[in-house]
Order: C-alpha cells, then sequence, then structure tokens
C-alpha cells in the first residue's frame, strides 16, 4: 500500500559547504518542524521519537505505546521507502561482483544494519539487480558514501563518490573486474 508522499516545504533550503565542497544540508524536508508531537513511535519501524530525535528500540517502543498511548507518527525513513524517495544511489558493477553476489549483498545488509543502530533513518530503500549492475537506493546520502567506502574496503575495485550540485543526493559507482 503507497502512503501519500508529502515532501514539506523546505526542500530548497541547504546550508554553506565547508572547504572540502561538501555541503551538510541544514535540514531533513522530512522532518516536520512543527505538528511533530513531544513523543511518537512508527508504527512501520518502531523507531521512537523523544527529545527531538528518532532511535530505535523495539522492546521499548512496544511497551510504551502500549502504557502511554505514544502518538504514532511515520518516521522519515519509513515516509522516504513509502514516496521511494532516495537521496543516495549506489551503484555496483562488474564481473566480480556477480562472482561475489552473496557476499556483497550481506555486507551492504550488514552495513545497514549497523548504521541503522546508530540512527534509525538510515535505511536501504531497495537493493535489486538492474541489467548489469546493482543498484541499491538509500534514505541518507551518508549511508549511500558508506557503503561504497565499505565495499571499496573489504573488495578493493574502483571507487567514484559525487555529489548532485544541491546536494540532495549521492551517487556512488563501484567497478571491479576479475
Ligand atoms: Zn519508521
Amino acid at each position: 500500500m503507497k502512503r501519500d508522499f508529502i515532501p514539506g516545504q523546505s526542500v530548497h533550503k541547504f546550508g554553506i559547504g565547508d572547504k572540502q565542497g561538501r555541503v551538510e544540508r541544514s535540514e531533513d524536508p522530512f522532518i516536520p518542524k512543527e505538528g511533530m508531537p513531544e513523543t511518537a513511535v512508527c508504527p512501520d519501524c518502531h523507531a521512537i521519537y523523544e527529545n527531538k530525535r528518532w532511535r530505535i528500540d523495539k522492546e521499548v517502543a512496544d511497551k510504551r505505546k502500549k502504557d502511554e498511548g505514544l502518538a504514532s507518527v511515520l518516521c522519515p525513513a519509513c515516509r522516504k521507502i513509502a514516496g521511494d524517495y532516495a537521496e543516495g544511489i549506489v551503484t555496483l558493477r562488474g564481473t566480480f561482483l556477480w562472482k561475489h553476489e552473496e557476499q556483497i549483498r550481506n555486507l551492504i545488509r550488514h552495513e545497514e544494519a549497523k548504521a541503522r543502530g546508530k540512527n534509525p533513518l538510515q535505511r536501504i530503500i531497495s537493493m535489486e539487480r538492474e541489467g548489469d549492475d546493482l543498484v541499491i537506493r538509500t534514505t541518507e546520502q551518508k549511508l549511500a558514501e558508506h557503503f561504497g567506502r565499505a565495499v571499496h574496503k573489504a573488495q578493493q575495485g574502483e571507487l567514484q563518490v559525487s555529489w548532485d550540485q544541491d546536494h540532495a543526493r549521492c551517487r556512488v559507482f563501484w567497478e571491479r573486474e576479475e
């Protein structure tokens, strides 16, 4: 079931670049500034919203939802997944990839789990074969960059990380033949 997709008003506001030329976005259009209750739980991933940030703790979320009747609010990551809004796109290719597909998919899943433990908004939207490429779409730019660096570190090959002009999106290419 597809949900309504409301990216919000602040999508064009971005921060100022640092010396490396990278821009940290000053705000995430998927995090509403107004109308958020003080505490809430995401009905899809069970992340808890508290002290203005989301964290993951399914047991606590279930218990508190029951005990306190926490408000149910879809978290920004689940909204991006429902709306298929990727901030990071990782493209993996090369004969080495398909010889070691399972291993590389597992590495990506493992890195997602680790990242998600720290920040529940870092998620994989999809990981699918498209022609000769394996394409991973992520909810946050940083996660895409992280996947690229993790695959490169584990399997060498060629890595390229680039950012769209407005830095709304990170694109990562990795390739290894043989
Ligand atoms: Zn969620």
